[in-house]
């Protein structure tokens, strides 16, 4: 395939999930401003990844930090998201490249960002992992524990603590994923009510390929697109 074949799938294809997101926004009577697509570009080289900017979208983001790493150096005004699991030894070399981690999924790798971030000197946004469909290969903080947080974060003076993210399982009807937002939603509300006002905790992280559209009506600010745009192009 050319550059220019690539590029004008790509575009295609952003325009029909323009036309989803908007749709999904005006059904759950939300402005399309409030949902920012973010582009998961492990499936594609930094070749395909570079297109991206060019079309307007300007959040792409990584599963696995060495990719990330390794694709940071793609040109143009990009915002990095990490939302795959993030070792702890990898924090140091993450935290100059990335935009926003989505998957902050325990306090010991937030006391190591904490202190890492310290180091640096910079301040690192983040959001936090909810296991909300309890599946055990998923990372992330049970739900149950999760109003209990506050008092760890309201502990943090560099990071800042900026919404939850999460995922559904897999279900042929994504309709049967709503239950799984409207909690994060739930869980989300509550934590913002008990912290202190520099975690804004204004963001929701969910909603993939299967589902997005379900995750916009309950109120996601990020969707994170994977297949749905680079299927075929990796
Ligand atoms: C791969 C990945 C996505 C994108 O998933 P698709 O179903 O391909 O859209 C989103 N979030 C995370 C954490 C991922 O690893």
């Amino acid at each position: 395939m050319t550059g220019d074949e690539v590029r004008t799938i790509l575009e295609q294809r952003l325009r029909k999930v323009e036309g989803r997101i908007s749709a999904a926004c005006r059904r759950g009577g939300r402005p399309r401003e409030a949902v920012r697509l973010v582009a998961v570009t492990k499936t594609v080289g930094p070749g395909v990844a570079a297109v991206l900017p060019e079309l307007g979208v300007l959040d792409l983001g990584e599963s696995r930090p060495q990719e990330l790493w390794a694709k940071a150096a793609v040109r143009g005004p990009v915002r990095w998201h990490l939302v795959g699991h993030l070792q702890r030894n990898k924090v140091a070399r993450t935290l100059p490249l990335v935009h926003l981690i989505h998957s902050a999924d325990s306090l010991r790798l937030l006391a190591e960002v904490e202190a890492e971030a310290a180091r640096q000197g910079r301040d690192v946004s983040v959001l936090l992992e909810v296991n909300a469909s309890r599946e055990s290969a998923k990372h992330g903080f049970p739900p149950e524990e999760v109003p209990g947080l506050a008092p760890h974060l309201n502990g943090l003076s560099r990071v800042r603590v900026e919404g939850l993210m999460g995922m559904a399982a897999f279900e042929e009807d994504p309709e049967r994923c709503r239950p799984t937002f409207a909690l994060l939603r739930e869980l989300r509300d509550r934590l913002r009510e008990r912290v202190a006002e520099r975690h804004p905790l204004t963001e929701l992280s969910m909603g993939m390929t299967n589902d997005f559209e379900v995750a916009v009506e309950e109120g996601a600010t990020l969707v994170r697109l994977g297949t749905v745009l680079f299927e075929g192009l990796g």
